[in-house]
């Protein structure tokens, strides 16, 4: 008899998940999804900055959308008389124990970049060595499978181009594994009930928001974080508006919901794979036209997955200072970070001008600059007006996010990964690997050949000519 445990993480599907697909062939199959305990708490870097002020890393629109991408895998479950086990606190403790109830032989899930998402499934796997019960890890994170990387990943290439560039030409992207339709429930357990619902189980520990308290009418994100809406804004997206066809174009927008294609939140909780929308973009191929957009749109699959792997690659490093850059960033002393930012935008301590490159990496612990940028109060409206969005709705543009992290790493020159915690708290697109790889990408110490400095003024006028999207987002505050 073998009894499954899916252990569902940043996976929440029930197509292309072939973690899900091979725990469906045992006898019985238990699913389980954890909240880590960790992400309620805030992280220590904001902690230590902004005191009791400082969010949990789940902050409450997170938490909303987790919980509504939850819920959906819960009904498409039921449907299938199988229920979720949903619990909060530590995987391994709670997995085992789970294990002993109900007479587990194997447990199923699936791998992930990040420290404490490795970290967890280490203690997993120990702990389920001792009780000899089989782990089985699968990849469908990523396009691309890892096993299929034309080099071994500690060769990886540090720069896009080159990553590029050898995954296009010698590796392929393998097919979906096919949607499960058969799933062997515990006789005992259909967890069909109330109880199992993430709001029900963290009530004694946290309110979570509601959609009304988190979901604003100006949104330029989706509304829900489950597979369900996530397959129709699919086909919305591609096939019934044929948005795809000019996403290249279109996609440094700032205002609306049609500008980009906005799978990011549900690509985060894993209710939409990137091989479903890859295998989608070629069928439009096939079937419609193939363009630039077309192809940009897998061209930036591509850097999640960089990422992704860079992140796999590098692990802990990229959290700290200096992150993964050639040289080590220092600390300076408190003070003309703000200055800098205020009197010229762009000009880096190197003083070359804006939009060029910058050689020297110092960063400030300059609490008042970050209080500054989160409450959009700083000298640039248009820095401004994105920290009100993100706060405001969980999302910010592309350009945004580019815009204000070397706003605050560059010009203000503040610690670049208080910018990333902030955005992990507050983005429901939150991914460890893009959102930390992006800031230290942009802040100068990843790997970014050209380490460009964003002129803020510059990039409003061109995005933002007529301040449309400013008005909008400043008329909030
Ligand atoms: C400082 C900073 C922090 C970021 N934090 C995150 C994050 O936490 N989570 C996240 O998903 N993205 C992050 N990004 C990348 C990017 O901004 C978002 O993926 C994108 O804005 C989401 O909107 P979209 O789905 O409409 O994107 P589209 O333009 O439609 O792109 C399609 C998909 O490609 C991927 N993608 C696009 N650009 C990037 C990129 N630069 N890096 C990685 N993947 C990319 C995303 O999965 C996205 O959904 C960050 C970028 C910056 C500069």
């Amino acid at each position: 008899m073998k009894n499954a445990l899916m252990w569902f993480r940043k996976d929440l599907r029930l197509h292309d998940n072939p973690a899900l697909a091979a725990a469906c062939k045992a006898d019985h199959i238990l699913p389980v999804w954890i909240l880590p305990q960790r992400e309620l708490e805030p992280n220590p870097l904001l902690r230590g900055v902004l005191g009791s002020d400082a969010p949990p890393k789940m902050g409450p629109g997170r938490q909303w959308y987790q919980q509504s991408a939850l819920n959906d895998l819960q009904d498409s479950l039921r449907s299938k008389r199988l229920g979720l086990v949903v619990q909060h606190g530590h995987p391994a403790a709670l997995i085992t124990a789970l294990c002993e109830a109900y007479g587990i032989t194997d447990v199923y899930t699936t791998e992930l970049p990040g420290t404490e998402e490795i970290d967890d499934l280490d203690a997993v796997e120990q702990a389920l060595e001792s009780m000899q019960i089989r782990l089985h890890v699968y990849e469908s994170h990523t396009l691309y499978h890892p096993e299929d990387l034309p080099f071994p990943l500690e060769s990886m290439p540090d720069v896009f181009t080159p990553f590029r560039k050898k995954i296009e030409k010698y590796a392929e992207i393998r097919d979906e594994t096919p949607i499960v339709t058969s799933f062997p429930a515990f006789p005992e357990f259909t967890g069909t009930d109330d109880r199992f619902r993430l709001d029900h189980l963290l009530k004694d520990h946290i309110e979570l928001p509601g959609a009304g308290q988190v979901y604003h009418y100006k949104s330029a994100m989706p509304a829900e974080g489950g597979e369900q809406s996530a397959l129709k804004h699919l086909q919305r997206y591609i096939w019934d508006d044929q948005r795809i066809r000019t996403y290249k174009e279109t996609r440094n927008g700032l205002i609306g919901k049609e500008y980009s294609s906005k799978f990011s939140g549900w690509l985060a909780v894993g209710a939409l794979s990137a091989r479903h929308i890859y295998r989608h973009v070629k069928l439009f191929e096939q079937q419609v036209t193939s363009n630039d957009s077309t192809y940009w749109l897998i061209f930036e699959l591509l850097w999640r997955d960089f990422f992704q792997f860079l992140m796999l690659k590098y692990e802990g490093q990229l959290f700290t200072l200096s992150g993964i850059g050639n040289e080590p960033a220092v600390l300076l002393p408190a003070g003309d970070g703000l200055a800098a930012a205020d009197n010229d935008f762009g000009v880096g301590r190197s003083g070359r001008q804006s939009d060029q490159t910058r050689d020297v990496f110092g960063f400030h612990r300059d609490a008042d600059a970050l209080r500054q940028c989160i409450q959009g109060r700083t000298s640039s409206d248009f820095v401004n007006a994105n920290m009100v969005e993100l706060k405001m709705t969980g999302f910010m543009s592309n350009r945004g996010r580019q815009n204000v992290a070397s706003w605050l790493a560059k010009s203000a020159m503040v610690d670049w990964r208080w910018g990333a915690a902030w955005f992990e708290s507050h983005l429901h697109d939150y991914d460890v690997a893009s959102n930390w790889g992006n800031w230290a990408y942009v802040s100068g110490v990843g790997t970014d050949p050209r380490n460009r400095v964003f002129n803020v003024e510059r990039q409003a006028e061109t995005y933002d000519a007529k301040g449309a999207y400013r008005r909008r987002w400043m008329d909030e505050l």
